[in-house]
């Protein structure tokens, strides 16, 4: 009574394998079983192509560098939004932030608060971020330590900010 269906793979379970076939160069050799049903089968064989002619594209695609004003646009933002009169959106999430969260707990929110303004429009922290997610899409090293360096100063930039208005801000305005 044992079933055919043990020696033939179907289509679900050959999908499943597809990204470890283009992860795990070994794994085509120890599982011959996906080969030999996308040698049958058209769709998974089209899907494997495309999974690959994606892999191929994203493997030469070069991320665009940081500009060269980067740094220097960063701290002038950060100067302003300093400088600038707290209101609105910015203002209610600085409260939240300033009297609800410990410090260890800043860094988080700092990042929780940046994505507020990017998504409510808030504008200044804007450019940093989007800017840091394109350059995150980068696999290359170099890359990734440049985003390090970026978020460390970011980071910084951020915890000053925020101390400076712990002594404006450590009671509520009226
Ligand atoms: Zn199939």
């Amino acid at each position: 009574m044992k079933k055919t269906m043990e020696m033939k793979m179907s289509c679900t379970t050959c999908k499943a394998h597809l990204a470890d076939m283009l992860l795990d160069e070994s794994f085509a050799a120890a599982h011959p079983e996906v080969a030999a049903h996308m040698a049958e089968c058209d769709a998974c064989r089209t899907e494997w192509e495309e999974l690959q002619a994606t892999f191929d594209l994203l493997d030469s695609w070069a991320a665009p560098e940081p500009s060269t004003y980067f740094d220097s646009k960063l701290h002038a933002r950060l100067r302003e939004a300093q400088a600038a009169a707290p209101e609105g959106l910015w203002d209610r999430m600085r409260s939240f932030v300033m009297f609800s969260t410990g410090r260890g707990l800043r860094p988080a929110m700092a990042g929780a608060l940046a994505l507020a303004l990017v998504l409510g429009g808030g504008g200044t922290f804007a450019g940093l971020y989007q800017h840091q997610v394109v350059a995150a899409q980068a696999s290359p090293t170099v890359n990734d330590l440049k985003i390090l360096d970026n978020n460390a100063q970011a980071e910084q930039q951020m915890d000053q900010l925020l101390d400076s208005n712990d002594d404006t801000s450590a009671q509520p305005t009226t």
